[in-house]
């Protein structure tokens, strides 16, 4: 049975601030690195964008590797030789260690971790620095140097196991490994949380607070009240050192801002829309949503998911929509729809466009390195450790 493409038009969505926000009409400095790029960027109106990025990756050749994150725009997913989730792209990219430029297009914490994970003879480069991430920037070390005071004083931080995720920066990585703890993915989550149960009697799990009581509520048998929200900006982190004693997850009150927006609301909107659909959601929802949801999986995992569905079935995605959106186009029997109403981009990562690009491929081209991102060596060094113990779980 065939059934046609029914994914949500862009131009039917209600004009939020955050919706121009995410087409690029306003900006929002508290989530963004806010640096511009130096140079001359071309005109995103220049018809020869195309052929000048085809130009420029030739003259290079072997000696550029280009990495785009599956929630990057069409445009740029075009260029890259290789797609994956940041952990697989940093992976991909210390495999190729004949290439000197490794082009990263995702976001900063991404282009961070390829940069720890390749060799030092690669430069990795970000085409626009202002693509950072809001949930990774919701965790700074000032603020988590202060978080592992607070436990020190309510005498649980020798009993507290760090655990934080890969969408983090290279500071809160090294605080990790520092602390004796492990990196994670939304895929491995589960396997890392059980790892840091048998070395300690808590966690304090960095940052996003949805993934890490969505695992540890639906997948290991907590309950919510197992759980406590660390919150930064509060004094004490907000609790008590009874509340933190009580505690088995200490969740640190980060979110994204493109996975938190789906509600209960749109879940049963979409079920009472078409009948029968399947709702897929990304673990870094929030728990009402995952729970009402029929799946959950990691990128990855929704992209095997849709490839294994039947012909004919309907599916609502609740992740990034440049993904849904490609997802849709690539499986025309299925029926694919982005579960919110409104449009759902991830606005720093769509930071990465054609024009900024062309200009990074070019500068590189005419001998010019431009926007590199370094890790130093220290915070390397106890990075490092944290994404070593993640490739050691069980
Ligand atoms: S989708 Fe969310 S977690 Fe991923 S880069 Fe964007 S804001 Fe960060």
């Amino acid at each position: 049975m065939t059934t046609t493409q029914t994914l949500n038009d862009p131009l039917d969505v209600q004009p939020t601030p955050l919706a121009l926000l995410l087409l690029g009409r306003e900006s929002d400095p508290r989530s963004e690195r806010g640096v511009e790029c130096p140079g001359d960027l071309p005109a995103p109106s220049d018809p020869d964008l195309v052929e000048r990025a085809r130009a420029a990756k030739a003259r290079l050749g072997s000696k550029v590797f280009i990495l785009g994150h599956h929630y990057q725009r069409d445009e740029v997913i075009e260029f890259a030789d290789v797609t994956g989730d940041s952990f697989k792209l940093a992976r991909d990219a210390a495999a190729r260690p004949d290439a000197e430029y490794i082009v990263f297009c995702g976001v900063h914490f991404m282009a961070e971790s390829a940069d720890i994970l390749t060799s030092d003879r690669q430069q990795v480069i970000l085409p626009d620095l202002a693509a950072g991430c809001s949930m990774a920037d919701m965790a700074t070390a000032e603020q988590v140097a202060e978080c592992w005071d607070v436990l020190t004083e309510a005498g649980v931080a020798d009993t507290t196991v760090p655990v934080s995720y890969m969408n983090s920066s290279a500071d809160i990585k090294a605080f990790t490994g520092r602390h004796g703890g492990t990196i994670c993915t939304s895929s491995n989550a589960q396997r890392a949380l059980e790892w840091a149960f048998s070395q300690g009697e808590k966690v304090l799990f960095l940052p996003d607070q949805h993934l890490g009581r969505n695992t540890a509520v639906r997948e290991m048998g907590f309950s919510l009240e197992d759980c406590v929200v660390y919150n930064p900006h509060k004094p004490g982190g907000g609790l008590t050192a009874e509340e933190l004693r009580a505690a088995k997850m200490i969740l640190w009150r980060g979110h994204c801002s493109v996975h938190g927006r789906f509600s209960l609301d749109s879940v049963e909107d979409v079920r009472a829309r078409i009948p029968g659909v399947n709702v897929l959601v990304h673990p870094e929802c929030k728990h009402e949503v995952v729970s009402a949801a029929d799946h959950v999986g990691s990128t990855e995992h929704i992209i095997k998911m849709l490839d294994s569905a039947p012909a004919g079935s309907s599916w609502a995605i609740g992740t990034e929509l440049n993904l849904v959106r490609r997802l849709a186009k690539a499986h025309p029997d299925k029926q694919i729809v982005f579960l919110d109403k409104t449009v759902c981009f991830c606005s720093t990562m769509n930071r990465i466009d054609l024009p900024h690009l062309v200009w990074a491929l070019e500068s590189l081209a005419d001998g010019t390195v431009v926007n590199r991102i370094q890790v130093d060596a220290e915070t390397e060094h106890f990075a490092k450790l944290a994404l070593e113990q993640m490739l050691a779980l069980p």
